[in-house]
């Protein structure tokens, strides 16, 4: 197994290194902002909730959150080789919340990739990407507030995975290809150490 958290603010790149990843690896990928989007598409009871707080700029509450991850978990993750947690956890009672849900499963978290990329060219990707793809929380009003709850209740898990050993920065200004591939030296050892292990026992 090799279960990875995709960590940084909005429109840090997350996404567009999940896919490269997912590639790479073979990971299931686990976007729980793209869980939520589909919910409001489809005009669950959920979606109706969800769309409340995301217009706002502002985060699910937790316990609703870690409830609908742990169904994904179940319907999703069994029998892959590992997941790709993007977006989630965002508060440390989410973080708290990952490692009992992993745990439970026989699991655990292996590394934090930490995107790290200034805060202009943050705000630049996302009205881009709100000019590109619609996305309506991706307005310069919404924006601030996203990027205010980021460093409020999100970026303390920085601090949080470091004391782990988990956390690995990761510059995520430029390039996106040169990006990746810094992603995927710093994991090498990693994964080598995880997705040997899985394949030996696998072998058994
Ligand atoms: P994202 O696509 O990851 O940028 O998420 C879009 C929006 O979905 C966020 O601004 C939050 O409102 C909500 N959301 C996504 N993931 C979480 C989470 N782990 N906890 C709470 N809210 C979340």
């Amino acid at each position: 197994m090799l279960n990875l958290v995709l960590f940084g603010a909005p429109g840090s790149g997350k996404g567009t290194q999940s896919a490269k990843l997912i590639e790479e690896y073979g990971l299931h990928h686990i976007s729980t902002g793209e869980v939520l989007r589909d919910h409001i598409k489809r005009g669950t009871d959920l979606g109706k909730v969800a769309q409340e707080y995301i217009s706002q700029g502002q985060l699910i509450p937790d316990d609703l959150m870690i409830s609908i991850l742990d169904d994904v978990l179940e319907k999703e993750a069994k029998g892959k080789a590992g997941v790709i947690f993007d977006g989630f956890p965002r508060t440390i009672p989410q973080a708290e919340a990952l490692k009992d849900l992993l745990k439970k499963r026989g699991t655990d978290l292996h590394a934090v990739v930490g995107l790290e990329v200034p805060e202009d060219e943050l705000v630049e990707r996302m009205l881009n990407r709100g000019k590109e793809t619609g996305r309506a929380d991706d307005n310069l009003e919404t924006i601030k507030k996203r990027l205010d709850v980021y460093h409020n209740q999100t970026s303390p898990l920085r601090d949080y995975y470091h004391k782990e050993g988990k956390y690995i920065k990761i510059n995520g200004s430029g390039i996106v290809d040169e990006i990746f591939n810094t992603i995927a030296k710093e994991l090498e050892s990693v994964s080598y150490t995880h997705l040997r292990a899985h394949e030996t026992r696998g072998n058994l």
